[in-house]
C-alpha cells in the first residue's frame, strides 16, 4: 500500500535489462554452487555459462528451469543435442545423480527468489523476456 512519496520511492527499483539479466544469471550460478551441473567443475564469474538444457532454437525459453550453470566444455559438446540423447552414461562425466538433479530442477517452477534484493520479485513477461516487480 503507498501512503505517501516516501513509500512510493521505497518501492520503486531501478534495474536496467543488462543487470536484470545478469542477476538472473548470477542466481543460478548460485542454485548450482558454482559448479557444473553436468561434470560438478568448479566455475567462477569468469569460466560459467548457461546452458539452455533444451536449446532455444528447438522451443527451449529463457526460464529458470530451462537454464542451467554448465562449464564452457559441456555447454559446447552438448550444442544442440536434447539433455537425453547427450547425458548419457557414455559421457564421461556422466552420473545418475546429476542426471537426477538436473531433472528435479526442470520440473521446478520457473519463479526464482533474488537473494541479494529482498523486495523484488522477477516475472516472465509473455515473449519470455525476464521483468521485475516490487513485491
Ligand atoms: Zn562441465
Amino acid at each position: 500500500m503507498i501512503h505517501c512519496e516516501q513509500d512510493l520511492l521505497a518501492n520503486l527499483i531501478e534495474l536496467s535489462p543488462k543487470n536484470a539479466r545478469h542477476k538472473f544469471r548470477q542466481c543460478i550460478f548460485e542454485a548450482w554452487d558454482w559448479k557444473c551441473a553436468y561434470c560438478d567443475k568448479e566455475l567462477n564469474k569468469d569460466t560459467a555459462t548457461i546452458d539452455h538444457i533444451l536449446p532455444k532454437f528447438k522451443g527451449g525459453h529463457n526460464v529458470k528451469s530451462n537454464m542451467i550453470c554448465s562449464c564452457s566444455k559441456c555447454n559446447r559438446l552438448k550444442g544442440s543435442n536434447h539433455l537425453e540423447d547427450w547425458y548419457t552414461p557414455t559421457y564421461k562425466f556422466y552420473q545418475e545423480e546429476r542426471l537426477g538433479k538436473i531433472k528435479y530442477w526442470m520440473e521446478q517452477s520457473s519463479s526464482i527468489k533474488i537473494l541479494s534484493s529482498d523486495n523484488a520479485t522477477p516475472y516472465i513477461t509473455n515473449d519470455f523476456d525476464i521483468g521485475w516487480v516490487a513485491s
